[in-house]
């Protein structure tokens, strides 16, 4: 049986210079401030108010977007729509969105990661309202969204959950939405030659995965069963990880769409699309594929290095003048993982890049043991530092010199006659005492494997 899943992704639109809703000037905080703080006639929807034009941020972003997607930009100008229902969290009976037959959504025709996108567009957000106490609060109300909606050409679940992370990824390089505002999807799950059934409000990355699994299943079991398929709408129910009729699927005409008589069509000119276009960075899909060609990286330290675009820039920095081997591996292995100990993302220690190439260049050159490197990088996230001058004051690059480290390990054999004893006896532990002997003597500057080697021979 084909499968044929599709994706409508809402996610809150960043809009940190212009931070105010999309049609009143009401600041966007609706995660912090007490309820109805940030509110106006406008976006309560009191008698008379007329909506002013929208965020111009937030439609540069949704454009940015688009475009990020490879989508086409109207020529025609945009165009918000009514969207007609009741409901406590929308008081004037309608939402004002771009979606809806005789809309001009942001971008049309777009393409990521194998996907097709039907369109991007811009809409208010509802109102928050509790329906077990029946409060609502309009914090929320005209919240800048965008909606990104896909073609059904999603094929399991586990392909949709590594699609939609790609997509957060490649829009966090344009910061375009609030990562951490979460996103809320509508899954398309059908079986093909069946109707489509639609799974509202699914919040997480591990629900939307779990609203098409199971939905997939349903279907399956139902039509072997003989039973047939309904267009509906189902619920998702975070608790018993199930989805659940809610309605029959509502109509175009249901919704009543209208043009927007308060808000005049808005021409998206060519200067405003060629601006965006010049400042996007390419995609983390692109990234990905070209890290693994140039760099020879392996797809899964492509993808860890094009999971954050500073660390994908940093990388290439070190890269210019550092294997990229050694490179990857010191930022997989140690940065990352001390950032990820402490809580904090690159973004937070602003690690400075040029010190960071000078301690890797000490590492290629093997002037410096790894341990040496690994006490200057945690020294370096925690602030500015040359290592090459730190090496220096503190003595600690690597003896190289061989007749001097055979001095050391000579020295420290004959100051523990029993250790000695108890390695020639079988205890393997006694050589790692010694071998701590010669490293304390040193300062961690000889190579361990040097050692074991020199004492090895000393005392056989
Ligand atoms: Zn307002």
């Amino acid at each position: 049986m084909k499968v044929k899943i599709g994706l409508e992704v809402h996610a809150y639109l960043n809009v940190e210079k212009i931070k105010t809703k999309l049609f009143c000037p009401c600041k966007v905080n609706y995660q912090e401030a007490e309820p109805n703080t940030n509110i106006c006639p406008r976006c309560t929807g009191m008698p008379g108010a007329k909506p002013m034009l929208p965020n111009k941020e937030a439609v540069d972003r949704a454009l940015a977007i688009a475009l990020m997607l490879d989508c086409q930009i109207p020529t025609e100008p945009v165009l918000f729509q009514r969207k007609h229902y009741d409901w406590p969290d929308m008081p004037y009976g309608y939402q004002k969105t771009m979606s809806g037959s005789y809309s001009v959504p942001t971008g049309v025709k777009g393409e990521f990661n194998g996907v097709g996108i039907w369109q991007v567009h811009i809409e208010e957000d509802p109102a928050k309202w509790d329906p077990q106490t029946g409060r609502v609060d309009y914090n929320r109300a005209g919240v800048p969204l965008v909606e990104i909606v896909t073609a059904p050409d999603l094929k399991s679940a586990d392909q949709a959950r590594l699609w939609i992370r790609q997509l957060i990824t490649t829009l966090s390089y344009i910061k375009a939405i609030q990562k951490d505002a979460g996103i809320k999807a509508d899954v398309n799950v059908s079986i093909e030659g069946h109707p489509r059934v639609e799974v509202k409000n699914v919040n997480s990355f591990k629900s939307i995965c779990r609203a098409i699994e199971y939905e997939l299943l349903r279907q399956q079991e139902a039509l072997k069963e003989g039973k047939q398929m309904l267009s509906e709408t189902r619920m998702f129910h975070d608790k018993t990880q199930t989805t659940r009729h809610m309605r029959f699927k509502e109509t175009a005409e249901e919704y009543m769409f209208i043009p927007e008589p308060d808000l005049p069509a808005i021409l998206i000119d060519t200067t405003t699309i060629s601006k965006i276009k010049d400042e996007l960075p390419e995609s983390s899909v692109k990234k990905v594929q070209r890290l693994t060609k140039e760099y020879k990286l392996s797809r899964e330290d492509a993808l860890v290095i094009a999971s954050d675009l500073q660390l994908a820039n940093l990388f290439e920095v070190l890269v210019k003048k550092v294997r990229p081997d050694i490179v990857v591996r010191w930022l997989r292995r140690d940065l990352l993982k001390y950032l990820y100990y402490d809580k904090r993302t690159l973004e937070d220690v602003n690690i400075d890049a040029n010190s960071l190439l000078e301690l890797l260049e000490l590492v290629q050159e093997k002037k410096i043991t790894d341990n040496t490197a690994k006490d200057i990088l945690l020294k370096l996230i925690k602030g500015p530092l040359s290592p090459k001058s730190y090496v220096k004051e503190h003595g600690l690059k690597v003896v190289n010199d061989l007749q001097v480290l055979k001095g050391v390990c000579k020295e420290v054999v004959e100051e523990n006659e029993r250790a000695v004893q108890d390695y020639l006896s079988g205890e393997e532990k006694a050589l790692h005492f010694l071998m701590g002997k010669v490293m304390a003597k040193t300062k961690g500057t000889a190579t361990p494997r040097e050692v074991t080697e020199i004492i090895k021979k000393l005392i056989k």
